[in-house]
């Protein structure tokens, strides 16, 4: 006996990296968070916040950080929709789109949420394999012809990138929607908004988690033609960003300078991690995000991150398929990205 559906009672549940408690004094590279502050003008915004707007309902569509966002990024209001963090807009386009005969596809390994939300609307999920250097394989996934087909660009765990020439052809070949995830664009070479203007069976979705130092907030926006966010409309909870979600982060979205500064020093630590792994003996995939793929010599994954725990460091290990034998870690401060070199160090001594 159960209440819930087969598929509810057949799937397991979607397991977020482990959260220690701020202040542990652990080393945290496993979750993608920004290690810098937001915006001080994000900042200024929640502490002098009206309390009287948190009496009130909040706009339903976030009008505020809706018409920012526009601004920001040269597209009209009525093409952006916004959300409880991105995560919530893959789930309102799952559940006004996928079902049994409308199947959700996407390369993988990726976002294991995406699968998830197959799960639920019991709509595949389809998995089209990567090959080892992450191509995006648009002939596979044109083929699987799905309802709706998320490509995370960049991917993850990967942090590799496709560019819009390829995304562009499997938009064209598709008749369902694509959805380009670009949670970790900002630390990117480029981005797929211009492909919402060309082919209208596309969705960019965007997040304020990481490029934007607020994971904490809960705030995202899909990027898409009015006819397509029309659909996902009537799938969307009443008053799903809150008003202090919607004051912040459009304060921090206006603020492209602080994003920007923040966002070249994760570059250049970016680099030169990827320099150090590298004389570690590690295989490191060429990221566009702010983590790395990596496969120690040894293919001991799973020991070095149980190590590296022990030792206060906390990097991503993933036990599906393809990853049993690599880590993924966040791109941290210096100081952060210097501990765990030296906390790697020991670890291979020994
Ligand atoms: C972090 C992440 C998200 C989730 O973003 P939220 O806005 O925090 O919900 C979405 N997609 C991918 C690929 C991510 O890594």
């Amino acid at each position: 006996m159960t209440y819930f559906r087969d598929n509810i009672d057949a799937m397991t549940a979607y397991r977020p990296g482990e959260q220690p408690e701020a202040g542990a004094g652990i080393i945290k590279l496993n979750t993608n968070e920004n290690p810098y502050p937001p915006s001080p003008k994000a900042l200024a915004v929640l502490r002098d916040f009206d309390g009287e707007l948190l009496r009130r309902y909040p706009h339903p569509l976030a009008e505020q950080f809706r018409r920012t966002v526009a601004g920001v990024l040269s597209v009209p209001v009525d093409w952006i929709l916004p959300g409880n963090g991105s995560d919530e807009l893959i789930s309102m386009i799952a559940r006004a789109c996928a079902s049994s005969d409308r199947p959700i596809v996407c390369p993988v390994p990726t976002f294991e949420f995406f699968l998830t939300q197959g799960q639920i609307q019991q709509a595949g999920p389809v998995e089209v394999p990567f090959d080892d250097q992450y191509n995006l394989p648009v002939e596979q996934l044109a083929v699987a012809a799905g309802a709706v087909t998320f490509v995370a660009n960049p991917n993850s765990p990967s942090g590799t990138a496709a560019g819009n020439g390829q995304l562009g052809e499997l938009a064209k070949r598709l008749s369902g929607i694509l959805v380009v995830d670009e949670a970790y664009v900002d630390f990117a070479d480029s981005h797929a908004v211009n492909l919402v203007r060309k082919h209208d069976n596309v969705i960019v979705l965007r997040t304020l988690s990481k490029g934007y130092c607020l994971a904490g907030l809960r705030l995202g926006f899909a990027v898409a033609n009015p006819s397509l966010l029309e659909g996902l409309l009537k799938v969307k909870d009443i008053y799903n960003v809150s008003a202090l979600a919607c004051a912040v982060g459009a304060a921090a979205f206006d603020d492209q300078q602080h994003m920007i500064a923040n966002v070249e020093k994760i570059k250049a630590a970016r680099t030169k991690l990827t320099g150090e792994l590298k004389e570690l003996g590690f295989r490191v995939w060429p990221s566009q995000a702010n983590f790395l793929l990596v496969r120690p010599a040894s293919g001991e994954a799973e020991a070095i991150y149980q190590s590296l725990k022990d030792r206060g460091i906390l990097v991503r290990y993933f036990k599906g398929p393809r990853l049993e034998d690599k880590l993924r870690i966040t791109v941290g401060t210096d100081e952060e990205n210097a501990a765990l070199v030296e906390g790697l160090r020991e670890v291979l001594r020994t």
